[in-house]
């Protein structure tokens, strides 16, 4: 019996829901005074690919593999559609979602994750998804009702506090018997329309501890967590219900804080912050493996609080953000390893694009650089 429904689990396609996807995006280098135009590190080779110079070893590079690697020129639309998107319409059926921002500070999870008004990230993008989907829902699908609402929280120093209601203090996680994560006290927000969203969201978003750093002036501290939840009710009896929850994550940031000077205070949010990643890069590993084995959510308030809604039926998504310079090298090394797929050593060393390569050899298709002839001076 359960061997069947494992073997259908595999025909429907809903056995690899437990994995977590592993995306990849490299934002555009952004050359500053002091890097002297040292080039870039690290550069996309095809669409699951990516190279990085070997620093133990310049005759060779380093070539990682994930689900998808979204290269710098990728847009914000082609990010949300590849990679969040298609988890969308699960909410509705009562499954739950997270979209996780992972990376170093400076790499790109705010970008990813909220974006601008000119470039609006998944964030936005994924709760005017929601309110499209529900009221193309609710014309088709006469006998239920649906409501959409918010919660925003962040986790600092293992602290969960309530962005929406900022006096609180730390508040509990628990579990009910049918193993539903919940914070009771955390405030929930009805919601009618996206810009009603956006009244609540953006006001709330400032409330987020940030403090400076020697890295980057607003490094972000803690971990910001927008739930949004949605509430699908028969309207005539049994009135049954379902709630599907999606978690739009931008993480605190991964850089190691032996770098970056920090003392006291700042320590003590490191250790916090090392905890919590460190535990979420165990629980996606453990889910990956698909080994069915103790996967640690309870190690970290983080993983705790996404335990229903990362792995098991749910459907996942961390997008790994990367800075393209050097001074982002051991930061990006490390965030590739956390995230990878698989790593291969190939002979072959790392040529810099912008040394001494004339520009017409620079403006060569996209067809020759996935040929393995990127960046590589051309003798004439
Ligand atoms: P993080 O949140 O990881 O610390 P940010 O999202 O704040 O990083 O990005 C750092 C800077 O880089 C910001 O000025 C941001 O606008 C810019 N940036 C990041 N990703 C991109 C991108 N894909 N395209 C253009 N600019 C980007
Ligand atoms: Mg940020």
């Amino acid at each position: 019996m359960a061997a069947q429904r494992v073997a259908e689990d595999v025909a429907k396609g809903t056995k690899q829901t437990s994995r977590v996807r592993v995306a990849v995006r490299l934002r555009p280098y952004m050359h500053k005074q002091d890097q002297k135009g040292e080039g870039a590190c690290v550069r996309r080779l095809d669409t699951e690919t990516l190279e990085i110079i070997n620093w133990r070893n310049a005759t060779e590079t380093l070539q990682y593999q994930f689900d998808v690697f979204h290269g710098e020129e990728t847009t914000q639309q082609e990010v949300f559609l590849s990679s969040v998107k298609p988890i969308l319409p699960h909410l509705l059926k009562g499954q739950n979602a997270s979209v996780l921002a992972y990376g170093p500070t400076g790499a790109g999870k705010t970008h990813t994750m909220l974006g601008s008004q000119e470039q609006p990230g998944v964030i936005p993008r994924a709760v005017r998804g929601v309110f499209n989907l529900v009221k193309a829902k609710e014309r088709e699908d006469e006998g239920w009702d649906y409501s959409i609402g918010m919660s925003y929280l962040e986790i600092y120093n293992e602290k969960v506090l309530d962005l929406l209601s900022p006096s609180a203090q730390d508040l509990p996680i628990r579990e009910d018997k049918d193993r539903n994560i919940l914070i009771p006290g955390l405030t929930h927000t009805p919601l009618s329309s996206f810009s009603n969203f956006h009244s609540h969201f953006i006001p709330a978003s400032l409330n987020r501890t940030t403090a400076s750093t020697k890295l980057n002036q607003r490094s972000s501290r803690s971990h910001a967590i927008l739930l949004i939840k949605v509430v699908r009710t028969q309207r005539n009896p049994p009135h049954r219900q379902q709630t599907g929850k999606l978690y739009l994550v931008d993480l605190a940031g991964s850089e190691d804080n032996r770098r970056t000077g920090n003392q006291g205070i700042r320590l003590k949010e490191s250790g916090a912050i090392n905890l919590s990643l460190f535990t979420l890069s165990k629980v996606v590993d453990s889910l990956n493996a698909g080994g069915g084995g103790r996967v640690p959510y309870r190690d970290s308030k983080l993983t705790r609080l996404l335990q229903d809604s990362l792995g098991g039926s749910s459907h996942s998504v961390m997008i790994t953000n990367i800075a393209p310079e050097y001074t982002y090298y051991f930061d990006t090394f490390t965030a590739l390893n956390f995230a990878a797929k698989s790593k291969q050593i190939v002979n072959k060393p790392f040529v810099r694009e912008t040394v001494t390569v004339p520009s017409v050899q620079v403006k060569r298709s996209r067809k020759e650089q996935e040929a393995g002839l990127s960046g590589e001076p051309q003798k004439k």
